[in-house]
């Protein structure tokens, strides 16, 4: 037996939450479900990932989000399967729901693009669990090599976008700061931070000259760029490039793409691009009624015709889009084209260092101007006031005192890093 709702929404990240709020403002009934109980802020996962801040200031749970919203109820569970055309979800705790209108906003999983060993050995940086345990696999490596005096520390980073340059920038300047001032500067002097990527340069959709200054501030903290090499293999200790070459690395971070997961290969929607569902402008699905993918898991062009990228700001717009078209939907009237207003994009190379490129017009920042932009922005998204009080004072504590918020990271991960045998006579 179904039960039945008017709305259905399965994700609560940008896209998922972004629609049930205005879906909710208007006393509509919906249920948001998610694995999750809390929203993740994504963005800040790396700062999670290498110790900058605590797990509470990223993470919020969707109770709490959704407090005042008496229409919508939060339901924690994993969908197992999606059927489009009927509109209908099984729950991994067997529960089988039939919705009026489905929102489909799950998001996107790493794409590894087949590379022999990377879904083995790398970490991926999506999710609060990835960076907590890429977080312990640090902590456990550096406690590794300060038991061996001839201990090294080597850690890839794949993929030359934003969330790479960031992960990259973060752990050298740890490296520089913290590891000097926790553990030893004879130990820091064993760490090295690489950054792998097949194309010529970092940062590749930003601007020649952003380019260049993250390009200079990750070399000046001590990255070692290993750029215009793809990765042909991940192995437990380093990755191979596509001219034979090696890379040495205990940890290998994966930042080097997405796609769509196996919730939208199954639910009978045509898949486009990156296994995502080509949406119409109206950010409904092709070819079934009633059905909205929004968010990373679906390729999104709006009403000028341009081509969207997989960003939270996207992500959010289209989520309250997509809410307007439903209200539209229930009231009889037309649905509108997605207009997306595009407010630039922008990256964290290091402490006092970013680049933005703002607006349509892409008006540049570098530096300090840039870094402040930077923390602004993010501290405006973050969901919660306590989470904005929590990111803050921890980014005062790290980028002025150079104190990490997460000294103590434990439990066991999943992919070990391999203990390091001292050397032989
Ligand atoms: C490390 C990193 C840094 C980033 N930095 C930026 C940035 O600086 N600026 C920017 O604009 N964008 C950034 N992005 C991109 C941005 O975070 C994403 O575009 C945005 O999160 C997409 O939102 P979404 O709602 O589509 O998906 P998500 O935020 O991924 O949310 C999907 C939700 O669906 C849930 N879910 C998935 N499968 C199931 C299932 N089977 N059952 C139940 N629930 C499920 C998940 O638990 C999750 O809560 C970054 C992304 C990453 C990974």
């Amino acid at each position: 037996m179904e039960d039945s709702y008017p709305v259905i929404i399965v994700g609560a990240g940008f896209a998922g939450v972004a629609a049930a709020k205005e879906l909710g403002r208007k006393g509509i009934r919906v249920l948001l479900i998610d694995s999750n109980n809390y929203h993740q802020f994504q963005p800040l996962l790396y700062q999670v990932a290498t110790s900058q801040i605590g797990v509470s200031a990223i993470a919020r749970p969707l109770r709490a989000v959704f407090r005042r919203y008496k229409t919508v109820k939060v339901l924690t569970s994993k969908v197992d399967s999606v059927n489009a055309a009927e509109r209908v979800i099984t729950t991994a705790d067997g529960r089988s729901l039939q919705a009026d209108v489905l929102v489909i906003a799950v998001g996107a999983v790493p794409n590894f693009f087949n590379t022999p060993g990377a879904e083995e050995h790398a970490f991926p940086l999506y999710s609060v669990t990835d960076a907590t345990k890429l977080g312990s696999g640090l902590t456990r490596l550096l406690d590794q090599a300060d038991r061996n005096p001839d201990g090294s520390v080597d850690v890839v980073v794949v993929g030359g976008g934003p969330t790479g340059v960031e992960t990259a920038g973060a752990m050298a300047e740890n490296v520089k700061y913290v590891v000097s001032k926790y553990f030893s500067p004879e130990l820091a002097a064993r760490c090295r931070v690489h950054l792998v990527d097949m194309v010529p340069t970092v940062l590749n959709m930003f601007s020649a000259k952003s380019q260049s200054y993250a390009t200079d501030h990750l070399k000046k903290v001590g990255v070692q760029l290993h750029m215009g090499q793809g990765v042909t293999e991940v192995r437990n200790d380093g990755v191979t490039l596509a001219d034979g070459s090696s890379v040495p690395g205990q940890i290998v971070v994966w930042a080097g793409g997405l796609k769509a997961g196996d919730l939208i290969g199954g639910s009978g929607l045509t898949q486009g691009r990156g296994g995502r569902v080509d949406v119409k402008t109206d950010l409904t699905a092709p070819g079934v009624e009633g059905v909205y993918v929004i968010g990373d898991c679906a390729n999104i062009t709006d009403s000028t015709g341009a081509k969207l990228p997989q960003l939270g700001s996207v992500a959010q717009q289209a989520g309250k889009w997509a809410a307007s078209n439903i209200l539209a939907d229930l009231k009889g009237e037309s649905r509108a084209p997605f207009r997306y207003v595009d407010k630039g994009y922008m990256a964290m190379v290091g402490r006092g260092a970013a680049v933005a490129e703002l607006g349509r017009k892409r008006i540049q920042l570098q530096g300090i101007l840039a870094f402040l932009s930077w923390l602004l922005v993010h501290l405006a998204l973050l969901s919660g006031l306590q989470q904005k009080i929590r990111a803050l004072f921890s980014w005062l504590n790290g980028y002025i005192l150079h104190s990490p918020a997460q000294v103590v990271v434990s439990g066991p991960i999943e992919k070990e890093t391999p203990e390091q045998e001292p050397p032989g006579p």
